[in-house]
């Protein structure tokens, strides 16, 4: 879970005035001054160089979801310390912190919406909870989000920011992984899509499991995606790794995802590719849904393209 600490991409509060908050903060990726209000705006992607800040699960499915239409489901599923586990801190304190700190009560957040008026089952991971980790809360609402939505016909939709597995719970958040790859495994039977999302960072059990098993995997731009972080690689392999080998762009040329898609276009995306999935208009074959170019779809926004 400390694996990316190194790199996380926190926006730097730069204040001029010794007390208080000037709004003027500075892009971690080109060192821009800009104002907060600019990156809010912009669904928190620098306006300058168009970097994705982190989301959190809240802002995430605001962005997504039609309006008021987020429902939250199966919250009876609260974190538990079973194995009594201590690090240098005890596991129950750390999910105390952890849910002061996010104002949430797990990593995850489960339900249905819907997205341009199709419903839809959504998971969206939570990174401000213990780094987005899959303990066995996580695990048990995405795999019952799944099984209700392999009752209800639903397409899948999971969008991912996580650490990995959550290493105190040791084999039980293991687990999870067969777990919900299982319930997908149903879903897939049955020919109900299933859309994972990867946003930065989408790494360890996650990546093994759930995640990658996407009818369609799409990632945002210049996520850091893989199993392990760069810096165990480059110890275990003894090599040092190629540029940019485990982002988004490195990824998709080489076939492990199957589209990059802006935060700008990602609403509009996942519902023309689901629309097609659950065979509903194909005006689109769906390799030309995967490649749409930017400016064609841009179009249909009401906002000007040119
Ligand atoms: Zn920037």
């Amino acid at each position: 879970m400390g694996l990316f600490s190194r790199n996380k991409p926190k926006i730097k509060v730069e204040s001029t005035k010794k007390d208080g908050f000037s709004g003027w903060v500075k892009c971690t990726h080109c060192n821009e001054m800009i104002h907060a209000n600019e990156i809010e705006q912009n669904e928190h992607c620098c306006p300058k160089c168009d970097y994705h800040y982190r989301l959190t699960a809240t802002q995430r499915i605001e962005l997504m979801a039609d309006e008021g239409s987020f429902v939250e489901f199966f919250t009876e599923f609260k974190p538990l310390d079973p194995l009594k586990f201590v690090d240098t801190e005890s596991y129950a304190k750390r999910l105390k912190i952890a849910q002061e700190k996010s104002g949430r009560d797990e990593g995850v957040m489960v339900g249905t919406c819907t997205i341009k008026g199709m419903r839809v089952a959504l998971g969206v991971l939570d990174f401000s909870f213990m780094a987005g980790s899959m303990g066995s809360v996580v695990g048990e609402r995405l795999t019952s989000i799944i099984e209700y939505a392999l009752d209800e016909s639903l397409p899948v939709v999971i969008v991912s920011a996580s650490g990995g597995a959550r290493m105190q719970e040791s084999i039980l958040s293991l687990m999870q992984m067969a777990k919900t790859s299982a319930a997908l495994a149903k879903l897939s039977e049955k020919k109900i899509p299933y859309i994972s999302v990867l946003t930065n960072p989408t790494t360890g059990g996650v990546t093994a499991s759930f995640a990658s098993l996407g009818d369609i995997i799409i990632a945002e731009p210049d996520a850091l995606i893989g199993f392990a972080g760069p810096r165990v690689v480059e110890q275990t392999i003894g090599q040092k790794l190629p540029p940019k080998a485990q982002k988004s762009e490195f990824l998709l040329e080489k076939g492990m995802i199957d589209c990059i898609v802006n935060r700008h276009e990602l609403k509009e995306r996942l519902f023309l590719l689901l629309d097609f999935l659950m065979d509903n208009d194909r005006t689109y074959g769906l390799q030309e849904l995967i490649n749409i170019p930017e400016e064609e779809y841009a179009g249909n926004r009401s906002t000007n393209s040119d």
